[in-house]
């Protein structure tokens, strides 16, 4: 049995964790990260050529069943999955943390884009923190306020005139978070609503602080395809067809 997750995040690592014993895993990143933390396993890197490219990729590698492991912001690969999978004809399974949810004393602002996200700004500080990652920060080039902008690698041009780059990856604790908010004297948080337990302390610090969180929303998703939330829950998905059909092995 083959198993082709497509991945970057933490989950689609742990699920390799979960399967790589019991069945052939190959992990597939985008290569955008310059040094990735490797799931178990095999890994490949680098863009497929898109949809055809992906369905050859999988019929040339007898890969029996597809996981779209990949990072809720992922727009474009989680419809190629699903376009490949289907002319492919093998199974496809799509592992999505949950988004975050709001809870008392949260002041959250949702928005459904980067774009919006720096026009919301306007009025609620100078001091930002920008956790969007490192991709698309074009949208806060024109915006006058000071940014504090934290990303695994350093981020592509072109920036916020006034910026200071903290390069860090999660999972991140909630004291280094309220230490952080404190020290840069932040006014505003923005975030994607990526989910999961390793970036959420920051949440939890602006709410304590009081700060307002301009929440991107999450980008569209393919209808059609069966979804697991964590890691064990794929695992058994994929084990549990290995058991009910003989294709799989
Ligand atoms: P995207 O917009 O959905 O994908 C753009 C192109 O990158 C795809 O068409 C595909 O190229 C290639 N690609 C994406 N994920 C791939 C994978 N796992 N394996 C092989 N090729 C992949 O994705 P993105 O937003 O650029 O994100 C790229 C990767 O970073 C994803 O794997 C994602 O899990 C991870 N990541 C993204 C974010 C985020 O905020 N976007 C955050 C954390 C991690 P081809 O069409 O040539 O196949």
């Amino acid at each position: 049995m083959h198993i082709l997750i497509l991945g970057g995040t933490a989950e689609a690592r742990a699920l390799a964790d979960l399967l790589h014993t019991d069945a052939r895993v190959t992990s597939s990143l985008a290569g955008r990260v310059a040094a990735p933390r490797l799931p178990a396993g095999e890994v490949r890197i680098g863009g497929f050529g898109g949809v055809d490219g992906l369905v050859e990729w999988i019929g040339g590698h007898a890969v029996d069943a597809v996981i779209d492991a990949t990072h809720p912001f992922a727009g474009r690969i989680s419809f190629n999955a699903a376009r490949a999978a289907a002319t492919a004809h093998v199974p496809l399974l799509a592992l999505r943390r949950p988004g975050w949810v709001p809870v008392e004393g949260d002041d959250w602002r949702e928005v459904p884009s980067l774009e919006d996200a720096a026009r919301a700004l306007t009025g609620l500080g100078d001091r930002v923190f920008l956790t969007t990652g490192r991709m698309g920060l074009a949208a806060f080039a024109d915006r006058p306020e000071w940014f504090l902008v934290r990303s695994v690698d350093a981020p592509e041009a072109p920036l916020p005139a006034r910026a200071e780059i903290l390069l860090d990856r999660g999972p991140f604790a909630l004291d280094g978070e309220r230490e952080l908010l404190r020290r840069h004297r932040i006014d505003v948080v923005v975030t994607k609503d990526s989910g999961g337990a390793a970036t959420a302390p920051k949440l939890r610090a602006a709410r304590e602080a009081g700060l307002p969180v301009v929440v991107v929303r999450r980008p569209p998703v393919p209808t059609g395809v069966p979804v697991a939330t964590d890691p064990e829950e794929a695992a058994a998905w994929v084990l549990g067809r290995g058991e009910t059909q003989t294709r799989f092995w």
